[in-house]
C-alpha cells in the first residue's frame, strides 16, 4: 500500500488532499502536514465528510530539513507532495534524499529575498538524485505542469518540430471581493510585478512588467478577456527540452480592477519585497499585504465564472506548416460544489494529484530530477480526463494562430 507526505495546507494543499483520497487505489495512506496543524485538522474533517477517508495530520516547518525527514520516516511515506510554497522547495528535497524518499512540487524554487524564477537550483540537484537513485518531479500543477503536458503532448501526436508556443492562463472568475489574488497572494504578486521575458531565436528578451497586451476571446462562450504577456517558469524548461521552439511567450488575463489596485500597492511601495522597520520590529511589506487581504482557500464560497488555460502551438508536421490549440476550461462552481475550493487551486491540485499517481504507479518514476515535458504525456492526459480536467484541441489555421483566433 502506497504512503504519502502532503505538505502544505493552503488552498491547493486542500485540493490535492481531497484528489487524492478519492483515489485510495493508488494512495492508500496519506499524511497531511504543515507548519500550522489546525489547518490540516480543518482539511482533513473536510476530506472525512466528503470522502469518508480518514488522513492523518502533523506539524511542520518544513525550512527545517532535519525535522522534515524525521516526520518522513515516521509516516512511511515513500513520496512527498510540496504544495507548501516556493521557498520550501530545496529544504524539502534534501529532506528527501535523507529520508530515501521521492518528491514532487508545483513551482520552483525561489529565495525569499529576491523573486527571482529559475529551475537552476533544482536541477543542480540531478547527480545527487541519480546517486541516491529516486525520482524527483518538478512544476506538477496547472502551468507549470500541464501546459508542459500539453506541448509534450502535441509534439508526440501532431508535429515533427514546434516553432512557437503561447500559453494563455485566462480567469474569467470573479470573487466579488475589491481585490484578492487566486493563489499565495505574496507568490502572486512577486510574479506579476517581475520583468517580463519571452523566448525568441535562441535567447530569452526581457521586457517592461505588463507592457505587451492582447484581447483573447476563449472558446466555448467563456468570453474575451485581456491578456498579459509575462514570465512564466515554464518557458525555461520548455525551451531547453524542445529546442526546435522559436518563440516561447506566456499570456495572462488581468482585469482592469485587479490591475489598478496592484498599480496603487506598487507605488506606495506594499509590494517591496526588503525588510523595513516599523515601530522597531523589521516586515516585509508583501507578508504584511498578504495577512491583509482575502485568504485565496476561501475565495470559493463566492466565485463565478470560469478558467480557460491552454496553448496555442505552430510547427510542422510531414513538411506542411500546422497550428493547433488545446486547452481546459474549469468551472469555479463546479470545483466548490466537489472539493469545496475555487478553481484556481482545482488546476494546481489535481495535477499534482495526478503527477504522484504517476510516480507511484511506475509510470513516470526514474532516478534524477524531471521536468513534466520529459515523460510520456500519454497516461497524464488520459488521467486529466478521468479526474476532473478534460481537455480538447482544435486545429487553426496559421493565420488564427497568429492572431490567437481560437473561438
Ligand atoms: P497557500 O499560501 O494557500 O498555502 C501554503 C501552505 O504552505 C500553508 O498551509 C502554509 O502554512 C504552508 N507553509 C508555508 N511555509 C511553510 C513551512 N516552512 N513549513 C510547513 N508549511 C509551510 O498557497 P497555495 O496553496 O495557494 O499554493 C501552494 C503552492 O502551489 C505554491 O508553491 C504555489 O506557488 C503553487 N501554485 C502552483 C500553480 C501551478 O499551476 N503550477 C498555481 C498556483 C499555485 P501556514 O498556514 O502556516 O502559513
Amino acid at each position: 500500500m502506497n504512503k504519502v507526505l502532503l505538505i502544505g495546507a493552503g488552498g491547493v494543499g486542500s485540493v490535492v488532499a481531497h484528489k487524492c483520497a478519492m483515489v485510495p487505489e493508488v494512495f492508500g495512506e496519506i499524511t497531511l502536514a504543515s507548519r500550522t496543524k489546525s489547518k490540516c485538522d480543518a482539511i482533513a474533517a473536510e476530506v472525512k465528510k466528503r470522502t469518508g477517508r480518514d488522513i492523518a495530520t502533523a506539524q511542520v516547518d518544513a525550512d527545517n530539513p532535519v525535522q522534515t525527514a524525521e516526520l518522513i520516516r515516521k509516516t512511511g511515506a515513500s513520496l512527498v507532495i510540496n504544495v507548501a510554497l516556493p521557498y520550501q522547495d530545496l529544504t524539502i528535497m534534501e529532506a528527501c534524499l535523507a529520508a530515501g524518499v521521492d518528491y514532487l512540487d508545483t513551482a520552483n524554487y525561489e529565495p525569499k529575498d529576491v523573486a527571482k524564477f529559475e529551475y537552476s537550483w533544482q536541477w543542480a540537484l540531478q547527480d545527487q538524485w541519480l546517486a541516491a537513485g529516486r525520482s524527483a518531479l518538478l512544476g506538477s500543477g496547472f502551468d507549470p505542469g500541464v501546459t508542459n503536458v500539453f506541448t509534450a503532448w502535441a509534439l508526440k501526436h501532431h508535429f515533427d518540430e514546434i516553432h512557437t508556443l503561447d500559453i494563455i492562463d485566462v480567469n474569467g472568475g470573479n470573487h466579488g471581493k475589491a481585490f484578492a489574488t487566486n493563489f499565495n497572494p505574496e507568490i502572486n504578486i512577486r510574479e506579476v510585478t517581475a520583468e517580463c521575458r519571452h523566448w525568441e531565436d535562441g535567447q530569452f528578451v526581457e521586457t517592461a512588467p505588463m507592457s505587451k497586451h492582447q484581447a483573447f476571446t476563449c472558446p466555448d462562450g467563456v468570453g474575451t478577456y485581456e491578456i498579459y504577456r509575462m514570465y512564466h517558469e515554464e518557458l525555461e524548461s520548455l525551451v531547453k527540452h524542445i529546442p526546435t521552439i522559436k518563440r516561447a511567450q506566456f499570456w495572462m488575463s488581468f482585469s482592469p480592477n485587479y490591475l489598478k489596485h496592484l498599480e496603487v500597492l506598487q507605488n506606495v511601495g506594499m509590494t517591496r519585497i526588503d525588510p523595513v522597520v516599523y515601530n522597531g520590529v523589521e516586515i516585509i511589506p508583501l507578508q504584511f499585504l498578504k495577512a491583509v487581504l482575502p485568504d485565496p482557500g476561501e475565495l470559493g464560497q463566492t466565485t463565478k465564472g470560469k478558467t480557460c488555460i491552454g496553448n496555442v502551438i505552430t510547427g510542422i508536421k510531414d513538411g506542411k506548416q500546422k497550428a493547433i490549440y488545446i486547452y481546459n476550461i474549469c468551472d469555479h462552481e463546479a470545483c466548490f460544489a466537489e472539493v469545496g475550493s475555487q478553481a484556481i487551486s482545482y488546476t494546481t491540485g489535481v495535477p499534482a494529484m495526478i503527477g504522484a499517481k504517476q510516480m507511484l504507479e511506475g509510470k513516470w518514476r526514474k532516478p534524477g530530477v524531471w521536468n513534466m515535458e520529459q515523460y510520456d504525456p500519454d497516461s497524464f492526459m488520459a488521467d486529466l480526463n478521468v479526474h476532473g480536467l478534460p481537455w480538447q484541441y482544435i486545429e487553426l489555421t496559421p493565420e488564427q494562430a497568429a492572431g490567437f483566433q481560437v473561438a
